[in-house]
């Protein structure tokens, strides 16, 4: 299995993290797509990966972090970005939180542009901005592999997404209602994607404070378990054919193999 997005170097109690690192293969986890949020992840992130082949970093400044950059951050992701396999995120646009929005789009348009220079894949949060957030991957998307992280927009901008040969993924948070949409429309929107172009995440540790109070590498492994059985159940697959078929997706995203 992967786990397409999560934040583990924000586990509040470093031993779990380094239990789920330890324990994932034994649990048929070889991979996860580690997003930053701001500047301040990057190290550690770069520090876990040297440890563990399984962590795949994704460098970014979240739409949440934007507001606050000093002159010249962007110049501080390229040394990130040349030394190892990895992607920009979590970059994006989010309407919900008071960060102009003007501020957010400029640190996620130049976010786009340095993951064109490094063809490297991009990871995209987005709420409540799909109007401002297409014009931008119909811009990019020749130029960029992207993929919209827990996705829960409409049918119809789903349906834009792929004809962009864009990339979703959808989350345990939106399998288990935390968004509140009717799981009849989550199973339309998976049962609607391409086969070859979508991902399941965790979102972990952000998994909702109601759900877990204190977070345990057991609950963990429910979480991302849980999330591929809903999702092969609704997809109709078979398990183990629905995982092969979710290494496959991820290394094309990551490496850019995939069918457009
Ligand atoms: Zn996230």
């Amino acid at each position: 299995m992967i786990d397409a997005h999560l934040h583990l170097q924000h586990l509040p109690d470093k031993r779990v993290l380094e239990e789920i690192l330890r324990s994932a293969s034994s649990r048929g986890l070889n991979l996860f797509f580690c997003n930053a949020i701001r500047i301040d992840d990057f190290e550690f992130l770069n520090e876990l990966a040297s440890g563990y082949s399984s962590v795949v970093p994704f460098y970014g400044i979240h739409p949440w972090a934007s507001g606050k950059l000093e002159e010249g951050w962007d110049r501080g992701f390229e040394k990130f970005l040349k030394e190892r396999v990895c992607g920009v995120g979590e970059i994006g646009l989010d309407r919900s939180k008071e960060i102009d929005l003007s501020v957010q789009t400029a640190v996620f348009r130049r976010q786009m542009e340095i993951a064109a220079i490094h063809g490297k894949p991009v990871m995209i949060h987005c709420v409540q901005a799909w109007g401002e957030m297409m014009p931008i991957l119909r811009e990019y998307a020749v130029r960029v592999r992207f993929l919209l992280h827990a996705f829960r927009g409409s049918s119809e901008i789903l349906s834009e997404i792929m004809k962009l040969g864009g990339w979703v993924t959808f989350s345990w948070k939106l399998f288990k209602q935390k968004y509140n949409e009717p799981f009849e429309k989550v199973v339309k929107l998976i049962r609607q994607v391409h086969p070859g172009r979508f991902l399941l995440e965790t979102d972990f540790p952000y998994v909702g404070a109601k759900v877990f109070s204190t977070l345990t590498a057991e609950q963990y492994f429910e979480c991302i378990e849980e999330t591929y059985r809903i999702a092969a159940e609704a997809l109709g697959t078979e398990p183990d054919e629905f995982k092969e078929r979710m290494k496959r997706n991820g290394k094309a995203f990551l490496h850019g193999t995939s069918d457009r």
